[in-house]
């Protein structure tokens, strides 16, 4: 089978190397790829936003499944375009795509079909938006209708912050687009949790749980980010609570979906808070996580690449998923600076493979190669380091220790120290 998969980020390069790992033996190559992913499958410079370029290069190469790691493409249309291509893809079309794309077009589902959500208004003018902040309590939540990159959403702590949000969001330009509409959303507390789903029409499969560290300090401090580090499972979702974040939020989803008229084919992942009063979904998105798939697809045991076909085929009833039980901790390397200006092209000092510790890999998302074949910095988050281990404490500690072997020129790498220790803290 030729695989193309679509993006450039650690999530795309956990994939390549997991399909590479099929027992079915895929032919894989990626567009656009990154540094790490060019020396595990060939990369061809087509974007992740170049729709017609992806169809084209999917044709040439003779490909017989694609799979998209990133929600641009696919709001783009990618997967339609695809199919009318006649070539099988794994991620929705832009109708299931806009779960993600329209925060209110979300909200309008869960509220229909009563799935558990915080309440909230939408408004595209300043007047009534601010007459109805003044009836809820503060926090309160403020949200662009459209993609915003994880920018789009502010959780303000006084009347003044929110109604400068407001503004900010439908008078200003920063948000283009995205901006101008808005929703203003009752605030949850709890602890926040994902959960993977592949979804094949009404069929899905769950994945293993896992948990992000979305600030960029330890402790949970400092601005949100696009996630700085993972660990699975995540025990705080216990299997009672499993169980009822199923039945009472993924079926009821993965049906309103279906029955919406969204022939929906690729992962729902459900970002859920853990109330008292029990799961509330704060959004959907129409892709894998990242950096939730850096630990989980190590820990399964199934034939991913057969999963994933499967969901494409409308086959997923025939798949009986199957879990490591190893441990996994993905602590993120960044470029210091991030989630604000940081420096690009800075030389990365990788160890040898043999010198990483056991069930360690090194996932590359910002890099590329320079111009004298140098592993540089070229993003924000720049290496994705995952280790599996028999206990979390044992991963958390070989993860850690493959990230004291890695260095940026000038010092310019940064990481949370602290990935995971909520968890091990709770069971101490
Ligand atoms: P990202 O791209 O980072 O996933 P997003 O822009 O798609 O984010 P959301 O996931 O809806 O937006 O919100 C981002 C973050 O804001 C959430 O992860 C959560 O921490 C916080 N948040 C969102 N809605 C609420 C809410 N109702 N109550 C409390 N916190 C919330």
């Amino acid at each position: 089978r030729n695989v193309l998969v679509v993006g450039s980020g650690g999530r795309e390069h956990t994939l390549v190397k997991t399909l590479l790992a099929s027992p079915a033996q895929p032919r894989v190559i990626a567009a656009p790829g990154n540094a790490g992913i060019a020396q595990d499958v060939p990369c061809f410079p087509v974007a992740a936003d170049n729709i017609p370029g992806l169809v084209a290069l999917a044709q040439t190469e003779k490909i017989d499944f694609v799979v998209v790691g990133p929600e641009v493409p696919l709001s783009l249309g990618l997967a339609d375009k695809l199919l009318a291509a006649g070539i099988p893809v794994y991620g929705p079309t832009a109708d299931g795509a806009r779960l993600e794309a329209s925060k209110i077009f979300t909200k309008q589902i869960l509220l229909k079909y009563n799935i558990p959500t915080a309440p909230a208004a939408f408004f595209s003018e300043t007047a009534p938006a601010l007459a109805y902040l003044r009836t809820r309590q503060i926090p309160i939540v403020i949200k662009a209708d459209g993609l915003a990159a994880g920018k789009g959403v502010v959780v303000a702590i006084s009347l003044a912050e929110a109604e400068s949000a407001v503004r900010d969001m439908l008078e200003g330009d920063r948000f283009g687009a995205s901006g101008h509409q808005i929703l203003i959303e009752d605030c949850l507390f709890g602890e926040e949790t994902s959960i993977l789903v592949v979804v094949s029409g009404r069929d899905s499969v769950i994945l293993p749980t896992s948990q992000d560290h979305k600030r960029i300090g330890d402790g949970d401090t400092g601005p949100n980010t696009g996630g700085m580090g993972t660990y699975s499972p995540a025990e705080v979702v216990t299997p009672d609570l499993l169980a009822r974040i199923e039945n009472e939020i993924v079926r009821p989803s993965v049906n309103a979906i279906a029955d919406e008229g969204i022939q929906y084919r690729g992962t729902l992942f459900i970002g859920i808070m853990l109330t008292p009063s029990g799961p509330s979904v704060i959004e959907y998105n129409a892709r894998f996580g990242d950096p939730e798939t850096q630990v989980v697809l190590p820990r399964l045991a199934t034939d991913v690449l057969a999963l994933l076909w499967a969901a494409a085929k409308d086959q997923l009833n025939t798949i009986q998923l199957s879990v490591r039980p190893d441990y996994s901790v993905c602590v993120v390397i960044a470029a210091k600076g991030y989630p604000d200006a940081f420096p690009k092209g800075d030389a990365i000092t990788l160890p040898p493979v043999s010198a990483l510790p056991a069930q360690t890999f090194v996932y590359h998302a910002g890099t590329a190669q320079n111009a004298s074949g140098e592993t540089v910095t070229n993003g924000g988050r720049v290496l994705g380091v995952t280790s599996l281990g028999s206990t979390l404490r044992e991963a958390a500690d070989r993860a850690y220790a493959a990230c004291e072997k890695i260095t940026f020129a000038r010092g310019n790498h940064y990481y949370r120290r602290d990935i995971a220790a909520k968890q091990l803290t709770r069971r101490a």
